[in-house]
C-alpha cells in the first residue's frame, strides 16, 4: 500500500521499533499508550541482544522448574498457587511445548531471526538511534557441571546449524580467572559468546523516542486502548477506541492498526473478539549495585539464572521469572533472593546499596514464541506480541516485519523470508 496512517497501540520495545520502521517506510504514525512511552518492560531489562540465545523457555529442563515453582518461593520462578486456576491454559501449554520435538520446532522458528538482529539493530543506529553502553561478547558461567555442559554443546550445535556465532572453549582454573576475575569462588567453568551484543537500554528507548518525535511521529501518552474495531462501514480501515487518563472516551482511526500491548495484550485482544494463544505476565525484577570492579563484559550465569550487566558506572543485576496477576506489582523478597543469586556469580558486589530497583512483565506464551501477523477477525490489524524473553533482540527485526505486513511484501528477516506460521496469533498450544 501507498502513505497509510498506522496507529500502533502500545509504546514498549515492539511498538517503538515497529513505528520506527513503518516511518522508514513514509507512513504516518500516532503511537497511543497508556502510560508514557517505555514505561512496561522496555527499559529495566539486561540490555542482551542474543543471536545465539533466542530460544523458548520451555523445554525439558525448564518443565520441572515450572512444577517447582508452584512450591517454592526461593526458585528464579515462582507461581503464585491462587493464580493456578487463571494460568490453566498456559501452564497446560507450557508443559506441552516443552518436549524434545516441540522445543526443537520452537527453537527453529526463532532461529529465522538470528541472523537479522544485528542488522535490524544497525539500521536503527543508522538513523541516528543510540544503542551505545555496552558492548560485544558475553561470558557464559556455571557452578553446575552438567547445565555448563549442557549449554556448551547447545551453543555449539546452533552455530553448526548457522544460529549465531560458536562459542568459545570452556575455560577453567587460572584460565578462567585470567578471563575474569570478578568471578565468585563457586563458578566452576564458563565461555564466551563472542557474537552476542549488550546496549543501555534507557539510552536506547530515549533515542528510538527521540528519533520518531524527529521523523513526525504522532505519541498520544496517558490513552489506554480498549479494544479495536473494522473502521467506518464500506471503508477497509481500523478504528482503535480507547479512554483518556481523566476517563472520556476517545477514537482514533486509521488503515491499519499493529497491536503491541506487551503483556497486557491479551484482554485488549478478547474484548476486540480476537482469537488469539495466551499472553500472561512473566515478571522480571532489576536493580543496580556499586562494584568494586565491573567485570569485562556481560556476565550470564546459565544456572543461577541471573545476568550482570555493566551499565553507567553501575552492575545491573537482572532475573527472575514470577507468574501472578499484577505485572506492575513488586514483591521486595524477589531482589533479595536475586542479589543472593548474584552473589554467588560475582565478588565485589555492594548487594546492601541496591537502586533502581525495577519490575518488567514480560509477554510470555507458552511455546515460547510471539504472536506476529495479522488476524482473521478485522482487516488491517496486525498483532505484534508475546516476544517473552528477548523483546529487545527480536525489537528492531519485529518491526520491520510488521511493516513489510503494512506494505504487503513477503515478510522478511533481513531479506530473507519469514515463516510466519509458526507465529499465527490464533495458533492452537
Ligand atoms: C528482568 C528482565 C530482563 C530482560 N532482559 C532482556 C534482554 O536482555 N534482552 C531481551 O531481548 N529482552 C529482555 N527482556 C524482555 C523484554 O523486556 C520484553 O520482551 C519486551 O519488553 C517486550 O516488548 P513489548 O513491546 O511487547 O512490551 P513492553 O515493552 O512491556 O511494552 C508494552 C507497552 O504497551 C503499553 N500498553 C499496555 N496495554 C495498553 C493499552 N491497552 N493501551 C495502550 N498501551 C498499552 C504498556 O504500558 C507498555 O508501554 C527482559 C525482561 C525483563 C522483565
Amino acid at each position: 500500500m501507498g502513505r497509510a496512517h498506522v496507529l500502533v497501540v502500545g509504546g514498549g520495545l515492539i511498538g517503538l521499533s515497529s513505528a520506527a520502521a513503518l516511518l522508514r517506510d513514509g507512513h504516518r504514525v500516532t503511537v497511543i499508550e497508556r502510560d508514557h512511552l517505555g514505561a512496561g518492560a522496555a527499559t529495566g531489562n539486561a540490555g542482551e541482544l542474543t543471536p545465539q540465545m533466542v530460544a523458548p523457555l520451555a523445554s525439558a529442563r525448564t518443565a520441572g522448574d515450572i512444577v517447582r515453582g508452584v512450591f517454592t518461593r526461593s526458585s528464579y520462578l515462582s507461581i503464585a498457587p491462587v493464580q493456578l486456576p487463571r494460568l490453566l491454559r498456559f501452564g497446560i501449554g507450557f508443559l506441552r511445548a516443552s518436549s524434545a520435538t516441540r522445543f526443537a520446532r520452537g527453537e527453529a522458528a526463532l532461529a529465522q531471526f538470528s541472523a537479522g538482529i544485528m542488522p535490524a539493530l544497525e539500521r536503527l543506529r543508522g538513523e541516528g538511534v543510540e544503542v551505545s553502553g555496552g558492548g560485544e561478547g558475553f561470558l557464559l558461567t556455571g557452578s553446575d557441571e552438567s547445565e555448563l555442559r549442557a549449554a556448551h554443546a547447545g551453543f555449539a550445535r546452533r552455530a553448526a546449524l548457522g544460529w549465531g556465532t560458536a562459542p568459545g572453549p570452556l575455560l577453567r582454573g587460572e584460565q578462567l580467572r585470567a578471563r575474569e576475575a570478578t568471578l565468585a569462588a563457586e563458578v566452576r567453568g564458563a565461555f564466551e559468546l563472542p557474537g552476542e551484543f549488550s546496549l543501555d537500554p534507557v539510552r536506547f528507548v530515549a533515542g528510538l523516542i527521540r528519533h520518531l518525535v524527529e521523523s513526525g511521529a504522532e505519541i498520544l501518552e496517558g490513552v489506554t486502548a480498549e479494544r479495536v474495531a473494522p473502521g467506518a462501514t464500506g471503508t477497509d480501515g481500523v478504528t482503535v477506541v480507547g479512554r483518556d487518563a481523566s476517563g472520556e472516551p476517545r477514537r482514533f482511526t486509521g488503515d491499519r492498526a499493529v497491536v503491541a500491548a506487551g503483556a497486557w495484550s491479551s484482554p485488549l485482544l478478547r474484548a476486540s473478539g480476537i482469537r488469539a494463544a495466551p499472553v500472561v505476565s512473566g515478571k522480571g525484577y532489576s536493580f543496580t549495585v556499586p562494584v568494586a570492579r565491573m567485570p569485562r563484559t556481560v556476565v550470564h550465569s546459565v544456572d543461577r539464572h541471573c545476568v550482570l550487566t555493566p551499565m553507567r558506572g553501575r552492575l545491573r543485576v537482572a532475573g527472575m521469572m514470577e507468574f501472578d496477576a499484577v505485572p506492575e506489582r513488586a514483591h521486595p523478597d524477589r531482589f533479595e533472593l536475586l542479589a543472593r543469586s548474584a552473589a554467588r556469580v560475582f565478588d565485589g558486589g555492594e548487594w546492601g546499596d541496591r537502586s533502581d530497583e525495577w519490575v518488567g512483565a514480560r509477554p510470555m506464551t507458552p511455546d515460547g514464541l510471539p504472536l506476529l501477523g495479522p488476524v482473521a477477525e478485522i482487516p488491517g490489524v496486525i498483532v505484534a506480541t508475546g516476544h517473552n524473553m528477548h523483546g529487545l533482540s527480536l525489537g528492531p527485526a519485529t518491526g520491520e516485519v510488521v511493516a513489510d505486513l503494512v506494505a504487503g511484501r513477503t515478510p522478511g528477516v533481513n531479506g530473507a523470508p519469514l515463516d510466519l506460521t509458526r507465529f499465527a496469533v490464533a495458533r492452537p498450544v
